[in-house]
């Protein structure tokens, strides 16, 4: 479910719903997804019975680490909707540790996404959710900053 407020963006339904948790980490800048509590399986997208050992045991949240790779992309060219961006856009669906895979904007800078690129997200703090779409992490961006570190400790 969605609503459209008055930020003319539209965002999830965030509050009292069972993915409470994910949105109260993206608002944090961490990724947080459910795991079984009886066999530790990743239960993404969040469902009532774990899908590896079938029981319906409850999950423990837990930080994921925030980078991963494109599994596939589309670009999209009509507008569905009055408050989605302008259009064309990209739109990646990306593996994280664990194989989840969850879907988000791409943002590489007029660049396409390509299958197996490294990324790492973006989070857009938003009146009520921070939504989080997926960028580039480019090694050069990293290492130079590292460099600067080194020499601006
Ligand atoms: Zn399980």
């Amino acid at each position: 479910m969605v609503d459209l407020v008055p930020t003319t963006r539209l965002l999830p339904t965030v509050a009292g719903t069972a993915i409470e948790p994910f949105w109260a980490a993206t608002a944090q800048e961490r990724l947080c997804f459910p795991f079984c509590e009886c066999c530790a399986a990743v239960r993404w997208p969040l469902r009532g019975a774990c899908p590896h050992c079938h029981r319906p045991t409850p999950v423990r949240w837990q930080d994921v680490e925030p980078t991963g790779r494109v599994v596939s992309h589309t670009r999209v060219h009509r507008r569905f909707h009055p408050a989605i961006p302008e259009v064309p856009y990209w739109i990646a669906l990306v593996e994280l540790a664990h194989g989840i895979r969850i879907v988000g904007g791409f943002d590489g800078g007029g660049e396409p996404p390509r299958v197996g690129q490294a990324v790492r997200p973006r989070f857009e703090h938003l009146p009520t959710a921070t939504l989080v779409s997926w960028q580039p992490r480019r090694p050069e961006v990293a290492q130079a900053a590292a460099e600067d570190r080194e020499v601006n400790p």
